[in-house]
Formats: C-alpha cells, sequence, structure tokens
C-alpha cells in the first residue's frame, strides 16, 4: 500500500536523521524540533545507540543553543573554519532562503555540509549546534555577512556591520605565500 509505504520510508528517515544528530551531538530539543520525534523516543534512541556502541560515548546536550556570533570571529583557526563552513554551507545552498524544502530533507542536507566540514579539518573547533547557529546568522546577515579577502579573494565571515571585509586568516598569517610561490 502506497500510503503505509511512504509512512514507512518518512519513519525511517526520521530515525535515520536521529541517529545521525545523536552522533553529532547535537541538542534534545534540535533533534526533536528537527525530527518530530517525542523527548521519551530521543532517549530511547540514545540508549540503544550506546548499547550498541559501548566504547563510544556520545555527549547529550540539553542546555540552551549558542547564540554569540562574535564566537566565530575569536581566533585566526576559527576565522578559517568559519569562513570553510560557510563555504560549503554555500556550496549545498543551505544559505539562500529555504525554499518548498521540508525540514527532514534540509535537515539532512545540513548534516551532509556539517560532515564534509569534519572532513576537511583534522581539528574541527566548531561543534555541530555552533555550524547550525552559523548558517542561521548567516542567513539572517543581521550580525554576520560574507565577504571575499581582499588578498586572495577566498570567502570570509566577517561582522556585518564592518564595511569592509579583512583578509582571510591564510593571507593574515602569511600561510598562502609559500602555496603561491611553488606554483610559481
Ligand atoms: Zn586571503
Amino acid at each position: 500500500m502506497r500510503i503505509s509505504d511512504d509512512r514507512y520510508t518518512k519513519d525511517r528517515l526520521r530515525y535515520d536523521l536521529a541517529m545521525r544528530l545523536i552522533l553529532h551531538e547535537a541538542r534534545t530539543s534540535t533533534i526533536r524540533a528537527w525530527t518530530g520525534l517525542s523527548d521519551d523516543r530521543i532517549r530511547k534512541l540514545y540508549r540503544s545507540y550506546a548499547a550498541s556502541e559501548p566504547g563510544h560515548s556520545v555527549k547529550r546536550h540539553r542546555g540552551k543553543a549558542p547564540r554569540q556570533a562574535a564566537y566565530f570571529l575569536s581566533n585566526p583557526e576559527l576565522r578559517l573554519q568559519s569562513a570553510n563552513l560557510a563555504a560549503i554551507l554555500c556550496q549545498l545552498g543551505l544559505l539562500d532562503h529555504p525554499a518548498g524544502d521540508d525540514t527532514l530533507s534540509a535537515a539532512s542536507r545540513f548534516c551532509e555540509a556539517y560532515e564534509a566540514f569534519r572532513r576537511q579539518h583534522a581539528e574541527p573547533r566548531i561543534g555541530f549546534e555552533h555550524a547550525w547557529f552559523l548558517c542561521h546568522a548567516l542567513r539572517r546577515r543581521r550580525e554576520l555577512g560574507l565577504g571575499e579577502c581582499p588578498a586572495c579573494g577566498g570567502l570570509v565571515v566577517m561582522p556585518s556591520f564592518a564595511l569592509h571585509p579583512q583578509s582571510c586568516s591564510l593571507c593574515t598569517h602569511g600561510i598562502r605565500e609559500p602555496e603561491a610561490a611553488l606554483m610559481a
């Protein structure tokens, strides 16, 4: 039967997404909002994950989600990683105004972006909830915006009130130069 098939697929997607979010240590409130699962079902998923992977512990965050835009610009490494994450979000169309996408597919696209970001950094400094906050802040453009590094043209995350973007972390710290020299 078509209808129950659809419902089954949707349920499956919901659980898969919840597991993905649990692994990324998303907050329970985020998991609930994105999957529509009840707190009780989410608790059971945590328990079944813990039982199936005894050596791996995932933290369960219950407090408030991050709200500090300045966090992403607080040091060169974070500026670099924020710019990189922003570029991935941009490529996957996550900074556009949410189209007719339903929550489940938008959420899995965001997970894809976050997973791509984690693969690119040996020590990712931006947790899942911060990444989601960055995505949200870049869409809203009230506190943070995007610009181009005046030296290399690379993407930078900048405060919305700034008139001109600063150089990216790589140019500021001369990391870009040796690479350019090698190419010459
Ligand atoms: Zn640059």
